[in-house]
């Protein structure tokens, strides 16, 4: 289900007049980047690290941002308005535009395709949170730029496919006998009481919910340690937890069909769930943040 209104190159439209040019680039390369911002109780939630990490991919991919920081919370803002969700998520994309051919380099003059939609946001239920999910390795077959939020998300597709198949909740990746990330999430563990992320690198898309979730941790002086973490390791680990807009603090009980610790959701990642949801309440209170 998406908004019955939606943004397309500066008009705010009906879904169902909305037109786009299969000669878009985004349409034939996935030449462009997007962005979710999830909306609580119609407030949007670290719109700026969003927005900032946005302008990151646009950049990393050449294309200049089409709009100022100002004008991408005032889309995002009519977007919520015309909903009828008090929680919702805000997709923006752009892409390089249309050509006049099929053809990989840049054309000379290109006007960048701006989209805009807003989704109920669907997280998980309590009893989800609650007994924690089953998550499945695979080899991390995506590009090195997965730093950037681009909208070529094929290889994602097809990891994500291979845990949705067996009926689990996330494809958790290994590169090079390392943890990088989900197909669709943020990955972090806990091997005694630390709570431990892979640093940031190309591999990996810097998440803003992992981010609030380090910053709750020092808040709350858990202690946290930033460092690769081997295959060998994440199967030994206490808890395993994944972090998304959609997922907030959700615990992967069940890695490969073996239980993560004892098997249930570990008291770090319950505590992180307690402190996300109460940071959550603040936001909802105070608006921005
Ligand atoms: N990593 C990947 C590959 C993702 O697709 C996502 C979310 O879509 C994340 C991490 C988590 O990012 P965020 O917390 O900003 O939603």
């Amino acid at each position: 289900m998406i908004g019955k209104t939606l943004y397309l190159n500066g008009c705010f439209q009906p879904l169902l007049e909305a037109r786009i040019s299969p000669l878009d680039r985004g349409f034939l390369f996935g030449d462009g980047v997007y962005e979710i911002i999830p909306v609580y109780s119609r407030r949007p939630f670290r719109a700026e690290q969003h927005l900032e990490r946005f302008a990151l991919s646009l950049a990393g991919i050449r294309i200049e941002d089409p709009h100022s920081r100002h004008e991408w919370l005032d889309i995002i803002e009519r977007l919520i308005a015309e909903a009828t969700w008090q929680d919702q998520g805000v997709y923006l994309q752009v892409t390089r535009g249309v050509d006049r051919k099929r053809d990989h380099p840049f054309p000379a003059k290109v006007v960048p395709t701006v989209f805009g939609m807003t989704m109920p946001l669907v997280t998980p239920t309590a009893a989800v949170f609650e007994q924690g999910v089953s998550a499945i390795t695979a080899s991390d077959t995506r590009w090195s730029r997965c730093d950037l939020k681009s909208t070529a998300l094929l290889a994602n597709v097809l990891l994500r496919q291979e845990s949705a198949d067996g009926g689990h909740a996330e494809t958790i990746l290994l590169r090079d006998g390392y943890l990088t990330e989900g197909s669709t999430s943020s990955v972090l563990m806990v091997q005694q009481g630390t709570l431990i992320a892979p640093p940031a690198s190309n591999f990996i898309l810097p998440g803003i919910t992992c981010e609030v979730v380090l910053e709750l941790a020092c808040q709350h002086n858990l202690p946290v340690s930033h460092r690769p973490i081997t295959e060998a390791e994440l199967r030994s680990a206490d808890e395993i937890l994944l972090t998304s807009s959609t997922k907030e603090v959700l615990a992967v009980t069940q890695l490969d069909g073996k239980p993560v610790g004892n098997g249930q959701v570990g008291s770090v990642t319950r505590q992180l769930q307690t402190w996300y949801q109460g940071f959550k309440s603040t936001v909802m209170r105070h608006g921005r943040k």
